[in-house]
């Protein structure tokens, strides 16, 4: 039985044999719902299953934004017209490299993140997650989705920034960087340790801050999951527009900030915003580079005139 209603009665009345007449069910008995609280509280209520529910629509979920997400890059990587905003111009991926990556990808869904995703529900019911209607305010889950993406932000810092040493380049992260100018489709295309790694960025930081407070929708995880995907998706696309968010938003790192990343192989290192990089010295590229000796260089002069 469903929690979605958390009213087992309700549930009886509204389920119906296919997912088009519980979705009628719910638009003649709960009127008050909002479109997507009803598409949401059919699909629970239909599957009669909730396990079973959560675990098939997260992984559908992943895989139609990924892919829906990339689509639109790999078009503008066959159109010359949008060369002018590529940042590595000279460096266009193949078709068959684009499918290689694909393929790879493809299978590192299947293969490994589909374990977790089929995991996912029974954790979330241990953890507090709810699946209820009607969903919380807009207000909350905008604001529990901007605190998840700076904590998501730090954690990818540091984590990836330790995948740079050593063995942990050497046996994991390397397989990232096999792209040096890279590619929509390019962003999930990495080693499972570092995927799970990388990943505890996005799903871990959520279950903290559900153990901290003990209050978080499973609504509110899936818009952040989809925003994550298009964040991780877009960094990777190659292309910098004149309207691209971090014009507007300059703490925003986007593609211009990760392309970087894969061209230097050092600096860079986290994922949607600049001040991790800024603060600690670990900009990308040769501008941070002459800015870094210039910085050094003042510094120099000023202690040797304090000696003097
Ligand atoms: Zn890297
Ligand atoms: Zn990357």
């Amino acid at each position: 039985m469903s929690l979605v209603f958390n009213n087992a009665s309700l549930v009886n009345l509204v389920h119906a044999d296919t997912y088009s007449h519980t979705l009628q069910n719910i638009y003649q008995y709960q009127p008050q719902l909002n479109v997507m609280e009803k598409y949401w509280a059919a699909w629970y209520t239909y599957m009669n299953n909730d396990i079973l529910a959560t675990g098939l629509m997260f992984f559908l979920l992943h895989e139609f934004m990924y892919f829906t997400r990339c689509l639109p890059w790999f078009i503008i990587d066959q159109i010359p017209y949008f060369r002018r905003w590529k940042l590595q111009p000279t460096k266009i991926p193949s078709t068959k490299e684009q499918l290689y990556c694909l393929k790879s990808v493809l299978l590192s869904h299947f293969l490994v993140e589909a374990i977790p995703i089929w995991t996912f529900h029974p954790m979330c019911q241990k953890l507090g997650i709810n699946i209820e209607v009607p969903f919380p305010t807009i207000k909350r889950m905008s604001a529990e989705i901007c605190l998840f993406f700076v904590l998501e932000d730090m954690w990818h810092y540091w984590a990836h920034r330790l995948f740079h040493y050593g063995v942990f380049y050497k046996y994991i992260h390397k397989q990232h960087h096999r792209y040096a100018a890279p590619f929509g489709l390019s962003a999930e295309y990495a080693h499972p340790v570092e995927t799970m790694s990388l990943g505890f960025g996005t799903v871990g930081m959520p279950i903290f801050y559900v153990l901290y407070t003990g209050n978080l929708h499973l609504f509110t995880l899936c818009v952040w999951i989809t925003l994550r995907l298009f964040q991780a998706v877009d960094s990777h696309s190659g292309y910098d527009f004149p309207w691209s968010l971090n014009k507007f938003m300059p703490f925003w790192a986007g593609a211009e900030h990760h392309d970087l990343h894969h061209h230097y192989f050092i600096g860079n290192y986290a994922s949607s915003f600049r001040w991790w990089d800024y603060s600690l010295d670990t900009e990308a590229g040769p501008e941070a580079k002459l800015a870094r000796e210039e910085r050094m260089k003042r510094k120099a002069e000023a202690g040797a005139k304090k000696r003097a």
